[in-house]
């Protein structure tokens, strides 16, 4: 007791509402100047797409902006109490949030002029069939809890009601529920292609300099067609849009700096605030219940409980198990001391760190010697308790071709086997096969670097 603690604050993401009452900007979107990143005029921001043709916020237009105080010039109304933080200035340490700008703005909004063009202008197909197939397709183990809801009255406000995982989910399977209905080379179709490969950069965990300039190229082009598709104005989620390359190179992995986690977080909070119809200090009584919570987390159970479940592992000879003899030399490979009669634990499937894997899902592997990038199919899993380890056995997987048109890679399996530890991946979330028109595909979630 009695130590001095020091911290640094280093960036802040936050939604665009939040970030405009926190940084002293005005907290309308209808202002001249919303963006609190860029000083671009409301009228000028849709057509302006390139944010090398706009002059970006700094500390020193912010502190004269501050003294001007003219807030429908500037867009500033007071200096933000942030700035007196060490090494922090609201101008440059703030992230853009692309779940509250992507997921629960633009994507909703797109969606629902696409497919009211395609219902009602092209009639390539009605509403309750569209309804139909988000109820009935396998969108696999791992998004299920994500599954879409069906959309009602796509003539109403705001026919999408998804959530931002429904929302992300409804993207990436999109293709495949109504893909066959459109031709090829269709605008409207081209826009959602284009906002899916801007999604599949914005949500990597990678982050690289070429992924950033090709999102700059890809929303300028998104944009341009957008306008050239209806008429009607760009949102401001859009125009933040045009600052994501700019983030990627001073932050990181745009995927990983979201509000979705502090969403999962207040979602119980937010539901125990309707049903303890407390009038008089809400935040009190939610304070006491999430402190109730959490001493019951840590009090009952470890915190270390949860790094690796397995359900129904059971012992069985490797020799009566399905490719024994590869299975059998890729662990002795690893230094594994192995026969056809040796009994080793296997399991259907396994949850670790929260991510559950089963027999059949897909892993993303290494490229091959042509730049491209293999899959394995799970065949076996091989869980290794003592030292929290698991080995999956699979199928390689190589690519036929990239389906444009379902923005999705169609693979083939082989002959081929390998086993590789978890720790090994390239990317931690499984996936499943969709079975399409004679063919196999596989949809990442996102750009695999
Ligand atoms: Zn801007």
């Amino acid at each position: 007791m009695g130590k001095t603690l020091y911290y640094m604050v280093h960036y802040a993401y936050l939604p665009q509402i939040i970030c405009h009452s926190v940084g002293g900007f005005l907290e309308s979107f209808s202002a001249n100047r919303f963006c609190h990143i860029c000083l671009v005029h409301k009228q000028n921001a849709q057509h302006i797409f390139n944010d090398d043709l706009v002059e970006l916020r700094n500390r020193d237009n912010y502190s004269q902006h501050v003294e001007l105080n003219n807030p429908p010039l500037t867009g500033i109304k007071e200096d933000s109490c942030l700035n007196s933080l060490n090494f922090f200035h609201i101008t440059e340490n703030v992230c853009g949030d692309v779940m509250h700008d992507v997921l629960e703005g633009v994507a909703p909004l797109e969606l629902k002029l696409m497919l009211r063009h395609f219902v009602y202008d092209e009639q390539l197909f009605t509403e309750d069939q569209l309804n139909s197939r988000i109820a009935g397709f396998d969108y696999g183990l791992n998004n299920m809890k994500s599954k879409p809801s069906a959309i009602i009255h796509l003539t109403s406000e705001n026919p999408i009601r998804q959530n931002a995982s429904q929302m992300w989910c409804l993207l990436l399977f999109l293709p495949f529920l109504i893909g066959d209905f459109i031709d090829e080379g269709n605008k409207h179709w081209q826009l959602f292609l284009l906002l899916r490969q801007i999604c599949d950069i914005i949500f990597a965990p990678v982050a690289t300099k070429g992924l950033a300039m090709l999102l700059k190229q890809l929303v300028i082009d998104h944009h341009t067609l957008f306008k050239s598709l209806y008429d009607r104005p760009l949102i401001p989620k859009h125009h933040f849009m045009m600052h994501y390359w700019r983030m990627m190179v001073y932050f990181g992995p745009l995927g990983k700096l979201w509000c979705m986690r502090f969403e999962g977080k207040h979602a119980p909070l937010k539901r125990q605030a309707q049903v303890v119809c407390n009038f008089i200090n809400i935040s009190k009584t939610l304070a006491f219940k999430h402190q109730v919570q959490a001493m019951f987390n840590w009090k009952l159970g470890s915190p270390f409980k949860d790094k690796m479940t397995v359900a129904n592992s059971f012992p069985v000879l490797l020799g009566s198990l399905k490719e024994d003899v590869c299975l059998i030399d890729n662990l002795k490979a690893i230094g594994r001391d192995v026969g056809q009669c040796s009994s080793f634990h296997v399991a259907h499937s396994v949850t670790v760190f929260g991510q559950r894997y089963q027999t059949t899902c897909i892993l993303p592997l290494n490229c091959n010697e042509n730049g491209e990038l293999v899959f394995g199919e799970v065949m076996h899993i091989l869980p290794e308790s003592e030292n929290l380890n698991v080995l999956f056995f699979l199928r390689i997987l190589v690519p036929k071709f990239f389906q444009n048109h379902f923005h999705a890679i169609a693979v083939q399996r082989t002959e081929d086997f390998k086993l590789i530890g978890i720790r090994d991946l390239i990317d931690f979330r499984p996936m499943h096969l969709i079975f399409f028109n004679n063919d196999i595909f596989v949809n990442p979630r996102y750009e695999l670097v």
